[in-house]
């Protein structure tokens, strides 16, 4: 089973933000206020994700780590409207299975109590101790790749992989405002989110992740119309070169790379501003299920509107106004 978890760890885990995102999914579907992100050499020596979320019983620690163990889902019909994040049950047991892997968690309210399980590669040791943690759940996860030197080989420099890290942080975070974040590298603290869903709040969080530069040249719109709520910020055109990869998109909170959207908001920024080549924004489309069917794949930041054109119409047209009014 070993074999089988590292090559399915093929999959899920390429490099250390893929493990900071699946750690950190786990956090939020546990329900979790607080998440903090420490990484030491770019993720490659350690990775722990803490948080305070529901905590995993005694007896269920094992388990977490087991392959196809989820506590998410029961039914394969289920799959169909799976609310959470992850669901497949393969994570922590792929992520243990190439590297070292320590699980702390408490479900209970007793600030005493708390269990310890430790997975090193192949050689699982399924023993749980007793170990005090506030409660809520810690993973730490070291010397990835430490039994498989052919994937260790394709990890880039710790610059590189840190800013990977950070960029799967930053689409977290901006996915839940009324989450607190830390993220913290080689001992020091880069960001430090308080949560809040307030105007004020959010936007220091914008400038946190992606700079005072883009909130002061952005835009900020809220519309809605038909079951659809469009709200966030567009950067205008600056002096400064735009960042190709600075484009965020939520539906329902969940990040999705969409060519529809895409197209409708590249469209917008042409006819308004004559410019859309790289355009910035933070975008958050709500949508009503009864009005929209969304379809959200679970890995692949997919989605599937059933009225395709009712979005790109109402995105395009939005963008189009609020555009037009800044350039006004
Ligand atoms: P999945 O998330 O797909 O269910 P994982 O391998 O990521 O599979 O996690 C296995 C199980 O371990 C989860 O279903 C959950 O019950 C438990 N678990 C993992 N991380 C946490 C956490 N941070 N807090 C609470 N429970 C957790
Ligand atoms: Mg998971």
């Amino acid at each position: 089973p070993r074999l089988a978890n590292q090559i399915a760890a093929g999959e899920v885990v390429e490099r250390p933000a893929s493990v900071v995102k699946e750690l950190v999914e786990n956090a939020i579907d546990a329900g979790s206020r607080r998440i903090e992100v420490e990484l030491e050499a770019g993720g490659t020596r350690l990775i722990r994700v803490r948080d305070d979320g529901s905590g995993i019983g005694e007896a269920d620690l094992p388990l977490a780590l087991s392959r196809h163990a989820t506590s998410k889902i029961v039914s394969l019909e289920e799959l169909e409207g799976v609310a959470s994040l992850g669901f497949r049950g393969e994570a922590l047991a792929s992520i243990s299975s190439v590297s070292r892997l320590e699980l702390v968690s408490n479900a209970d309210e007793d600030p005493t109590a708390g269990w310890r399980v430790v997975a090193e590669g192949r050689n699982m040791e399924p023993r749980v101790s007793p170990a005090p943690h506030a409660r809520g759940t810690s993973v730490t996860v070291r010397d990835l790749f430490f039994n498989t030197p052919a994937r260790r080989k394709f990890l880039r420099t710790e610059k590189t992989e840190f800013g990977h890290v950070e960029e799967a942080f930053r689409r977290q975070a901006l996915s839940r405002y009324d989450i607190g974040w830390t993220l913290r590298h080689n001992q020091k603290t880069l960001h430090q989110l308080r949560p809040g869903e307030d105007q004020a709040s959010r936007e220091r969080r914008i400038a946190s992740l992606l700079g005072r530069a883009f909130l002061e040249n952005a835009l900020h719109l809220d519309l809605a119309a038909s079951g659809l709520r469009l709200w966030g910020w567009v950067g205008l055109p600056t002096h400064s070169r735009a960042q190709a990869d600075q484009q965020y998109f939520f539906v329902n909170g969940r990040v999705v790379r969409d060519r529809l959207v895409a197209h409708a908001v590249r469209q917008a920024y042409r006819d308004v501003l004559f410019s859309g080549r790289h355009p910035v924004f933070v975008l958050y489309l709500e949508v009503e299920p009864s009005v929209v069917d969304v379809n959200v794949h679970p890995t692949k930041h997919e989605v599937r509107f059933r009225d395709g054109r009712l979005v790109h119409d109402f995105l395009f047209s939005s963008l189009h106004r609020a555009l037009g009014e800044a350039r006004a």
